[in-house]
């Protein structure tokens, strides 16, 4: 396990470009990534954006530059751009293949090898990309998959002392223990964490759109999306109105096998998450008063489902206001005005994404200066390109992941400083 130098920058461009590889084999994968959690119809969007990502990074390789620094004339100083080493990436259970792809594509364009750990729940789909990308050219011991547990598996990465940096996806959790971990050998660590992020409606915004906004926002693969829109502010003169709207809509969200084109949402992934849902809808009952949902379908005899669910009149000290659920749970806030808006928006150990929903520029902007969240959208909610930088402030982590930024976090800088000035340094 050496790490891949510089030299591999530009054989590796064209070998990204050879993304078709995962493209060819959408449709096949589809089946796959289906079966690793998510469902059919979104999983081929997955594996299209884990193409694109190969190929924006394949592009931006050869774009690694470095820098004349501005030193007097008796010297030139130069600072070079290196890969950091040997990158170890433990990524969680949902859309495992684009997870894989976020990680691999920037640190190989940075030079770097690679150790990946795949969720235990989800390895499927990220030892089918490392054949692929062996398929692709990639030499061997370039991209290392290493499956199992992560208190075993991931945990033994984080400490190795040959390992340089870890890039983590994952609960908060598990990122402070891995900041801990990585402490003994000062590793370089970024950590993409969860969220509680608030989807922010006022009076004014479209309300098709909003009520839209407001259900995908936070039921997008069942819920089980780290900038999940789960805390849905809704201004106080179209509360009631909201609700029932989101409501009524929730009413045909398709619930069914994840293999079925059809289906909207699928079962979640593991009988822990399972569990750890029902207990959250549980809780909720006891905090705040439910419009639909709280509970499990009866249709089906099989699998993990449970019901999209909706409460209202939560408060934002409420634990479902407070904890990542993780699942298709939405808690509805109302609030009075915009600074109350933001108060609340603002009130939460998370800050990995927050949306706005108005037609007033003016307060949307201020509103998207105010939001202490890493990405802040408008008028609408989870577009995510490879181009835009992602990650959190707060408790939802620190690096960001994508854009130029992503390849940023696997590189080094080396500062050289070439001497002009032919005489002895004279001071002795
Ligand atoms: P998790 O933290 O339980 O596990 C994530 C990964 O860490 C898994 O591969 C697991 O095996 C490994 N792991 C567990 N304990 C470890 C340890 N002690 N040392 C090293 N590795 C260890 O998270 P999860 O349940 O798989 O995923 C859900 C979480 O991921 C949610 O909190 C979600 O918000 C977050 N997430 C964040 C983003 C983002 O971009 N910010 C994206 C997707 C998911």
């Amino acid at each position: 396990m050496g790490h891949a130098n510089q030299h591999h920058l530009v054989p590796l461009d064209g070998h990204f470009h050879k993304n078709e590889a995962i493209d060819w084999r959408r449709q096949q994968n589809a089946h796959a990534e289906a079966k690793c959690g998510g469902v059919r119809g979104e999983a081929e969007f997955d594996i299209a954006d884990a193409a694109t990502c190969f190929e924006y990074y394949g592009g931006l390789a050869t774009k690694v530059s470095g820098l004349v620094n501005p030193v007097p004339d008796n010297a030139l100083s130069l600072s070079l751009k290196e890969p950091v080493g040997v990158a170890g990436q433990i990524i969680p259970w949902n859309y495992p293949l684009l997870m894989a792809a976020w990680k691999l594509a920037p640190a190989l364009a940075a030079g770097c090898s690679c150790v990946l750990k795949p969720a235990e729940q989800t390895p499927l789909t990220a030892l089918k990309l490392a054949r692929w990308l062996g398929e692709c050219g990639v030499p061997p011991g370039v991209v290392n998959v290493v499956t199992g547990l992560g208190e075993t598996a991931g945990a033994r990465i984080v400490e190795h002392p040959h390992v340089d940096k870890i890039a983590f996806t994952g609960s908060a959790a598990v990122g402070k223990l891995i900041m801990k971990s990585a402490a003994d050998t000062l590793k370089r660590v970024t950590l993409e964490l969860g969220g509680k992020s608030p989807n922010i409606f006022f009076a004014d915004a479209d309300f098709e759109a909003a009520i839209d906004g407001a259900l995908f926002g936070v039921f997008i693969n069942q819920g089980e999306v780290c900038s999940a829109g789960s805390r849905v502010l809704v201004e106080r003169s179209i509360y009631p109105k909201f609700v029932e709207a989101m409501t009524e809509k929730a009413r045909s969200i398709k619930l069914g096998p994840p293999l079925d084109r059809a289906t909207k949402m699928g079962p979640l992934v593991s009988r822990e998450q399972y569990d750890r849902v029902c207990k959250y809808q549980e809780i909720g009952k006891s905090e705040a008063k439910v419009a639909i949902g709280g509970g499990q379908p009866s249709s089906f005899g099989r699998g993990y489902y449970v019901e999209p669910t909706i409460f209202y009149d939560v408060d934002n000290s409420a634990r479902i206001a407070r904890e990542e659920i993780f699942g298709p749970v939405a808690a509805v806030i109302p609030f009075d005005d915009e600074a109350d808006a933001l108060k609340i928006a603002n009130d939460t150990p998370f800050g990995l994404a927050a949306a706005v929903w108005s037609r007033d520029i003016y307060r949307a902007l201020r509103m998207v200066k105010a939001i202490r969240a890493g990405i802040v959208w408008v008028n609408h909610m989870q577009p995510t390109y490879v181009e835009a930088p992602w990650g959190g402030y707060k408790q939802s982590g620190f690096g960001r992941e994508l854009g130029v930024h992503g390849i940023d976090e696997y590189l080094e800088t080396k500062q050289v400083y070439i001497n002009l000035n032919e005489q002895p340094i004279g001071w002795y």
